[in-house]
């Protein structure tokens, strides 16, 4: 290569760059000629894309910066943005950084470089802030790459109070400067311990320490939470995450056991269960038609229904009382029951498995009920039991050769969820405690 004489370079050089041209000017034209596809490939593999092509198509060049917006596709911006349809199809031959940009998302950044012709020179898909795609014309093709984003983080604290005034976990975060993002991570990180749709009372606080991230100074997001507490009617659960000796992350209590349970509390996200007027007004109903074995959630119609742990579904039917209905067996012990949905989710029906978390089906009011709500029921070797209460068993806690270096990440951090508890200062949590001995909010205990 070092050798080759300079005079055919300019010549390979001038074939790839006309063939290149005819290719833009002709964007919906079939590639058959082979034989000009490859001289352009080879002149490629010989020289990296001369700074004099480069200067000329950025000197005709203009960029656009373009944000996003809902139902956005790259081809309706394109062509908004009159671009050749030719460089949309070649873009999406981009192996799997093509499927990166099928699915553009509100808010996301575009800044398309393009020529007069319609040709694209450059093109920078900022997905966030720390994540960008730069992609770039090199002879008929293009070349890609992930740019290097340098991020900066932090730990921050933030902690909070259920209150009268802000009686669940989404407005009490909000109230405390909490993102959506970071609610709904608290929610999930104790989804197996506290029902956050059911069992929130006066004077429950949290604390939590998690990561902030800067680029070039700037807070651009939230990363991941380091370790949280919450206190749930004067119980206290603890999550720290921590790194095993395999490489693995996850969430451990205090005594080294996985956060990580069997089952989940609320087969209904949170932030999704109504007031508790709608569940106090429909048990007098209940009562006098069955005894009540089950826990109401009262919800939209349509709101999506979990399931509570991984299992076999034996039952998806309908019948006059219950509605519609699903039955999940989980291993010889445990079976949960789904009541009154308004319908199944896809791929339910009896036999098939299901994960954790998965939705089964959605809320309704089919069968004897009045208004939409989930009737969810917990048995136990074909005994009822309040799935809130019911003690389940615990997964094997970090092994006791490993507890040492487990020690070392807890004890800092659970003594800085302390230092940070609003408990210690918040004269609202002094006000929220006289409601805790005074007025409770309503017991909603039914099972
Ligand atoms: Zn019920």
């Amino acid at each position: 290569m070092q050798t080759f004489p300079r005079v055919n370079l300019y010549l390979a050089f001038f074939l790839a760059f006309s063939t290149w041209a005819i290719y833009q000017t002709a964007p919906n034209q079939n590639h058959d000629s082979k034989k000009s596809s490859s001289l352009t490939r080879s002149s490629n593999e010989l020289l990296p894309p001369s700074t004099a092509e480069v200067g000329l198509k950025e000197e005709l060049s203009v960029t656009k910066k373009i944000t996003v917006k809902s139902g956005d596709s790259l081809a309706n911006i394109f062509e908004r943005h009159e671009i050749n349809p030719g460089e949309l199809q070649k873009l999406m031959k981009l192996d799997s950084h093509s499927e990166e940009m099928k699915t553009l998302l509100p808010g996301e950044q575009l800044h398309i470089n393009s020529n007069s012709e319609g040709e694209l020179v450059n093109l920078r898909y900022v997905k966030s802030p720390v994540k960008i795609l730069n992609i770039g014309k090199r002879g008929n093709t293009f070349d890609w790459h992930w740019e290097l984003i340098e991020q900066e983080r932090l730990a921050s604290f933030a902690s909070g109070l259920i209150s009268n005034k802000n009686p669940s976990l989404y407005k009490a975060g909000k109230a405390y400067g909490l993102s959506d993002k970071l609610i709904m991570e608290i929610a999930e990180l104790f989804q197996w311990d506290i029902s956050f749709a059911l069992d929130l009372r006066n004077g429950d606080s949290f604390s939590v320490i998690y990561e902030k991230i800067y680029v070039e100074g700037v807070e651009v997001g939230v990363g991941k939470i380091l370790a949280a507490s919450f206190s749930n009617m004067k119980k206290r659960f603890s999550a720290v995450a921590y790194e095993n000796s395999e490489g693995t992350e996850d969430y451990y209590d205090v005594n080294g056991r996985p956060l990580r349970k069997a089952f989940i509390r609320d087969p209904v996200h949170f932030s999704h269960v109504s007031s508790s007027f709608n569940l106090r007004r429909m048990h007098p109903i209940h009562k006098k038609i069955m005894p009540h074995r089950g826990i109401d959630y009262a919800a939209l119609k349509g709101t999506p229904v979990r399931a509570a742990s991984d299992g076999n579904i034996t039952n998806r039917s309908q019948n006059s009382a219950s509605g519609k209905f699903i039955v999940i067996k989980h291993g010889r012990t445990y079976v949960t029951k789904y009541l009154h949905l308004s319908g199944f989710a896809r791929g339910i029906y009896k036999g098939a498995k299901v994960k954790q978390g998965q939705v089964i089906g959605y809320v309704g009011a089919t069968g004897w009920a009045t208004a939409p709500h989930l009737h969810y029921e917990f048995l136990v070797n074909g005994v009822h039991r309040n799935p809130r209460k019911v003690r389940l068993p615990e997964s094997d806690p970090i092994p006791e050769v490993e507890m040492e270096s487990f020690r070392k990440i807890l004890s800092p951090r659970i003594k800085q969820l302390k230092t940070i508890s609003l408990r210690n200062y918040s004269s609202e949590y002094k006000t929220a405690k006289k409601f805790v001995s005074g007025k409770q909010v309503p017991k909603k205990e039914d099972a």
